[in-house]
């Protein structure tokens, strides 16, 4: 299996039936972007900013981040970097930042990521300012996580443009353009879609937070690990609606829960029309043998039929045919 997946390393992610797929990797730390190297992945799709922060001792400044985000660009050469501000508050407290979070009762739907930042907007324009300078002379992708409403998409695009204007006038050298993203984790943003992806470059949707909030079931929690399946029609067929109203406006879209990392379950989502993913670097190699053993077109077919009428044991209905088709 491993010199299987040695030997897709240079292939391209594409279905049986000539379907292209996007293939990144999820990130957090300078090193990890030799992962690009290593896997062949298709660019970095999720680089966790906040890592920098929770491996600090104290809070980083504006130099440190520029330093790491320079070094994750220029190891990526060619390769796109989306990097997603600030996931910090929640679990992801930090002891020198004073959030109060630690008293919250619901910490995952407490005063976290995008809306900690938009609160504490001096930390997001420090954020900014990095990020623009990192990639003065090439294209800056960046992301929000955690949006529940439009406005805070269009607030937080509106301080990193203020940031352009500000290295502007300082004559400094700007990238070459910046690409917006919203991350879809939070259920309420996909009942406004029609107002978001008017306004974004890319969608990127992640299961993770995402799902914990459909099923209303926190995602550290052991004791709910096993009892609902990522392989449920509840949420395959609230993916599929996203993924159908991304489609039909044009705009990419990009799965970079731990989810799409799986086999079976990365199989599903193409089943849905799904054509980019974020995953965990070890799981690049089993991924991209998956998409090149898969036939789509026939497996959107059976998944429409399958989401219109459930089967009793949609994993095992999913399995049984990824054998009968040799995926
Ligand atoms: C997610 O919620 O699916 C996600 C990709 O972000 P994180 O795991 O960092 O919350
Ligand atoms: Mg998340």
């Amino acid at each position: 299996r491993r010199a299987q997946y040695e030997a897709v390393r240079g292939l391209a992610a594409e279905t049986l039936d000539g379907a292209r797929m996007s293939v990144m990797v999820n990130a957090g730390l300078a090193e990890d972007a030799a992962s690009l190297e290593l896997t062949g992945a298709d660019g970095i799709g999720l680089f966790r900013t906040e890592f920098q922060f929770l491996v600090s001792a104290t809070l980083p400044g504006r130099e440190s981040q520029l330093k790491l985000y320079k070094r994750v660009l220029e190891a990526a050469g060619d390769k796109p970097v989306i990097f997603r501000t600030l996931d910090i508050g929640g679990d992801k407290a930090l002891p020198y930042l004073s959030t109060d979070s630690t008293e919250a009762e619901n910490p995952s739907m407490g005063w976290r990521a995008l809306r900690l930042s938009l609160d504490r907007s001096t930390l997001m324009k420090a954020q900014a300012r990095a990020l623009i300078q990192a990639a003065s002379g090439r294209v800056l992708r960046v992301m929000f996580p955690m949006i529940s409403e439009p406005w805070e998409y269009e607030q937080a695009r509106a301080l990193f443009e203020e940031q352009v204007e500000w290295a502007a006038r300082g004559n400094r050298k700007l990238p070459e353009r910046i690409e917006f993203g919203a991350m879809l984790e939070v259920p309420a943003l996909a009942e406004m879609l029609d107002q978001l992806l008017p306004r974004v470059d890319f969608l990127s949707i992640g299961t993770n937070d995402l799902t914990q909030f459909l099923f209303a079931a926190d995602r550290g929690d052991p004791r709910l690990a096993q009892r609902y399946d990522w392989l449920s029609p509840s949420i395959l067929r609230f993916l599929k609606r996203v993924i159908d109203a991304t489609a039909k406006s044009g705009t990419p879209v990009r799965i970079c829960g731990e989810m799409a990392g799986r086999p079976l379950e990365c199989m599903a989502l193409i089943g849905i029309g799904a054509n980019g993913f974020s995953i965990t670097p070890a799981a690049v190699g089993p991924i991209k043998a998956l998409i090149r053993s898969v036939d789509a077109s026939a497996l959107r077919a059976k998944m429409d039929g399958w989401l219109q009428k459930p089967p009793q044991d949609l994993r095992r209905a999913l399995t049984e045919w990824a054998r009968r088709h040799d995926v």
